[in-house]
This record gives C-alpha cells, structure tokens and sequence, in this order.
C-alpha cells in the first residue's frame, strides 16, 4: 500500500502528518521524497544511516570522431547541448539524460558518464524503515532522486511517502502509483487556493484522495465547503494548538505526547482503507 502525503504549498504541516501517521499505525516504511528538503529524519531521530549517491548519465563528446554536424543539438529538447565551431558545449544540469543525442550521433561520437546528483539515506528507527534524498546543492533536476527514494518502496508493507510541496514534476513523480493521496491544507485563501491546484493534479491522476486541514480555527471555512462540494472526504481536523506547535519547534512528534492523537490517526488510516476497499 502506497499513501502518500501532499500540499499544495509549503508550511501546511505535511511532514508532520507524515511522522504521526507512520508513528500511530505502528511498522510502516516512511519515504521522504521531499528531496530539495529533507526533513521527516529530523522529527524520527535516526542513529547510524547507509548512504548511496544518485547517479545520472550524462553524455560525453569524443572530439576527435565529432564532425560538429549539429545533430545532437538539434535533437536536443532541454538545450543541454551546443555546437560552437570548435566542439560541443554540454550543459551538465539542463541534460535530463534521455540518452537521444547518443542515438542521434551519426558518428558514434557520443559517450554517457554517471554524474553524481545526490544520495539516498536508508535507516531504522522507532520501528520503521526510512529513506529519504537529498539532491545535491546546485542540481535542479530532483526527480532522479525521487526515483531512487521510490525504488525502497515494498508493495507487501505500508509505505507513506512525504512529498514535496507544490504541483510541479517532483510532485506528479512522486504521487504517481499511490493508492491513495492526503493533502494537507490550512482554512486560509491561500491554503484554499493551493487545496484545489493539488486536486486537480490528483484527479488527473485518478487517485483517490482526503483531505487533512491543520491548523484549523485560525481561518474560515471555506475548505469545508470546497471539500463539501467536491465530494473529497476531510479525514482529520487538526486544530491550531499550542501544545502541538511547541512540540514540534522541540522536533516532537505530537502522538508521541498526546496519545489521543494516536487513536484519531489510527482511525483515519482505517477510514482511508474503507475508502480504497469501496473503489475495488
Ligand atoms: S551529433 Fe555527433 S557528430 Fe554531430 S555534432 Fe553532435 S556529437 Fe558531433
Ligand atoms: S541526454 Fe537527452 S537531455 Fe541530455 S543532452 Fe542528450 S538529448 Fe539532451
């Protein structure tokens, strides 16, 4: 089972949902897919963790089979590549390795290298797996990484992924292949507005989807509504609370010291296996 934890924006509350959810249903693997910045690690605490970079191909131009017939870089959709009168430019960071220009060289001129573009962590802590990415300062392309956090999923075992904010193609690669999507809001016009982008893309999707609003009181009710309307299930209301607040400025998960909570998540996991057992 795949259940992964969205936002339309940052800020929301997702990684904590995360944290309290995979803490509250007990022997979970947690993947923190929000690789530009990590940080479900820091509420779970981990000891000793194994590290593996992330490598990309990345290719290499042989100058001396090379005619600069400009081939590569017309195929080239990225602009990655250019070719000047003396050789060919490659600009590591807009490749995003497809491998065409080596296809397209008429002169075999073209090579692939791996290039390091970050790291995945594997650990376990408080009994549960965790991995989690980290794209490498500089490298804008995250998806690679998110890939390789992806691959740590076990079909057989509960797997939450944290994603990362927003609606763009870290987001879309990470949600694909979820059972079933969360997303975290707060009762705000921003946090309505975000809501509603983040359900557009999980319906394109075709994912089935609840709503968690934190932080609720502080704003209107207009989420409420929007969910009304939609037909998307508020699974948890998680009300802007001072406890909860400084516990996780001390990087607390809130379960962790208010068991009521424990028993609330418990039941919104049970809610959402109703959901998904109602679609098959
Ligand atoms: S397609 Fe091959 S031969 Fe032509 S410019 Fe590119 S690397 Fe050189
Ligand atoms: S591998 Fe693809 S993206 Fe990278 S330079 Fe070649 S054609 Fe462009």
């Amino acid at each position: 089972m795949i259940l992964t934890v969205a936002s339309g924006k940052g800020g929301t509350g997702k990684t904590t949902v995360a944290v309290n959810l995979a803490l509250s249903i007990g022997e979970s693997r947690v993947l923190d897919c929000d690789v530009e910045e990590p940080n479900v690690h820091t509420l779970l605490h981990p000891g000793a963790v194994k590290s593996e970079t992330v490598y990309l191909p990345t290719p290499v131009i042989d100058k001396d089979k090379c005619t600069l017939c400009g081939k590569c870089a017309e195929f080239c959709q990225f602009n990655a590549l250019f070719v000047g009168k003396k050789g060919v430019l490659v600009y590591n960071e807009l490749c995003h390795s497809c491998g065409g220009c080596k296809i397209v060289c008429p002169e075999n001129a073209i090579s692939e290298v791996g290039r390091p573009v970050g790291q995945t962590h594997e650990t376990d802590t408080q009994g549960h797996h965790l991995v989690y990415g980290e794209l490498k300062i500089g490298e804008p392309i995250a998806t690679s990484i998110i890939s390789a956090v992806k691959k740590h999923i076990q079909q057989d075992a509960v797997n939450i992924l944290d994603a990362p904010p927003g609606t763009a193609c870290p987001v879309v690669e990470t949600m694909q292949d979820s059972d079933f999507l969360i997303l975290v809001t707060e009762p705000t016009p921003f946090g309505l507005h975000d809501l509603s982008m983040a359900v557009d893309v999980v319906r394109e999707l075709d994912i089935p989807l609840g709503v968690i609003i934190n932080r609720a009181g502080i704003g209107d009710d207009a989420v409420n509504k929007y969910c009304e309307e939609g037909n998307i299930p508020i699974l948890l209301e998680i009300p802007f609370n001072r406890e909860i607040a400084e516990l996780y400025s001390r990087g607390v998960p809130f379960v962790l010291e208010m068991p009521e909570w424990t028993e609330r998540f418990r039941e919104m996991y049970n809610e959402i296996r109703r959901i998904m057992d109602g679609r098959r």
